[in-house]
């Protein structure tokens, strides 16, 4: 079986390069076609001696997922869904700003975690994605969006907020990041590369050892009770335990604060009673707020909080210092939006994790 570029990080590509008696540089021209170039075949590489192409197209491949349906919302939202084998597939959204254009990445097929008012919860999981399908979906859609390395940067930003809880696939997570990150790679600063968790806790704190991007937290819920209910993996990892770890990832992080989700649950978690007691929650935490409308989906069980409740709740967290933001709807009428993402998930593991997680939380 030939080995997928497309798999391997700096260090990686460089082990590959030293096993075929190569020198560490060939790694980084390679890099530099696989990702700068969007190069998906080695004559492309004309920088190569010819019988080091041959040599690498029979021993490896480019290979990205591959793009099954492609969608674009009234607002310029772009969605693409990616087949990952096996009837699976995932999806992959862009999002045009007038200022910037961000990529929201997929790390997993389904979520395992299953909170509340999600949809790929909903859909079960059946498994990690590989570096290759995570990285690939920057790989196609800079490919797709006509970007060039000389020329403007198109995607300017990535969001790891698709289907999946990103620090369940840690290593694999880590290794795409590290991709994006590099010079010879995309290029893109810690500021520009979020991941959101749910608030995996030990995880957390090996991000932050080992690559320390912007964190976002789905917060959710300003106690453990309502928390447990929306989010469940808080009964594992309670909300006393998520701030201390939000303290100790602040000073790594690239912009001093961590960013705290909270999607807008009508008459569930957007009373005035709830912001006065985040107030509370993050006291000694730097932090700035992303409130999120609900994104409905079908029998979610869940409406979206009026505007005027939102407004209300913002009002209270922005008077107690905290900058709050609004999250704008984007691309919704695609599902595109943030929760709405759904792909196609053989669920085969559903019931086997649900009843583990049960006994382990
Ligand atoms: N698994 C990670 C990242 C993916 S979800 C996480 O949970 O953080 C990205 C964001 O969208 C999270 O804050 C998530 O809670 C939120 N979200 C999920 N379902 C939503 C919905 N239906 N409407 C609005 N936001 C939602
Ligand atoms: Fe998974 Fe995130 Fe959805 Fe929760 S909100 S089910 S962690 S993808």
């Amino acid at each position: 079986m030939p080995v997928n570029l497309l798999d391997f990080d700096a260090e990686g590509l460089a082990d590959f390069f030293r096993e075929i008696g190569e020198k560490p540089f060939r790694a980084r021209q390679v890099m530099r076609w696989i990702h700068q170039y969007g190069a998906a075949d080695f004559d492309s590489m004309t920088d190569l001696a010819k019988g080091l192409r041959a040599r690498l197209s029979e021993t490896a491949v480019i290979t990205p997922p591959q793009v099954a349906a492609d969608s674009t919302a009234a607002d310029g939202t772009r969605k693409w869904l990616l087949s990952v084998g096996a009837a699976n597939g995932i999806e992959t959204v862009f999002i045009p700003e007038a200022t910037r254009g961000t990529l929201c990445i997929s790390s997993q097929v389904g979520c395992a975690l299953e909170c509340a008012f999600c949809s790929t919860g909903r859909q079960g999981f059946n498994r990690n994605l590989s570096v290759a399908e995570i990285v690939g979906q920057l790989w196609w859609a800079n490919r797709a969006l006509g970007a060039t390395p000389k020329g403007e940067r198109i995607i300017s930003n990535v969001v790891m907020m698709g289907m999946g809880e990103p620090l369940a696939n840690f290593d694999n997570v880590v290794s795409a990041m590290k991709l994006m990150l590099d010079d010879n790679g995309y290029g893109l600063s810690r500021r520009r590369v979020t991941l959101s968790t749910s608030g995996l806790v030990p995880a957390m704190d090996r991000l932050r050892e080992q690559l320390p991007v912007a964190l976002a937290v789905s917060l959710h819920a300003p106690n453990d009770a309502l928390r447990d209910r929306l989010v469940p993996i808080n009964k594992k990892y309670p909300l006393k335990e998520l701030m201390a770890a939000c303290k100790r990832y602040i000073p790594s992080a690239p912009r001093d604060f961590v960013t705290f989700e909270y999607v807008m649950l009508d008459g569930v978690n957007d009373a005035p009673e709830h912001a006065r007691e985040l107030i509370s929650l993050v006291k000694g935490v730097t932090c700035k707020f992303n409130l999120i409308p609900f994104n409905p989906f079908p029998d979610s069980g869940f409406d979206r909080s009026p505007p005027h409740r939102i407004a209300a709740f913002r009002d209270i967290l922005m008077q107690a210092g905290l900058v709050t933001t609004v999250r704008k709807t984007r691309g919704d009428d695609i599902d595109g939006a943030c929760g709405q993402l759904a792909g196609q998930v053989q669920d085969k593991t559903r019931r086997k994790l649900r009843r583990s997680m049960e006994a382990s939380l």
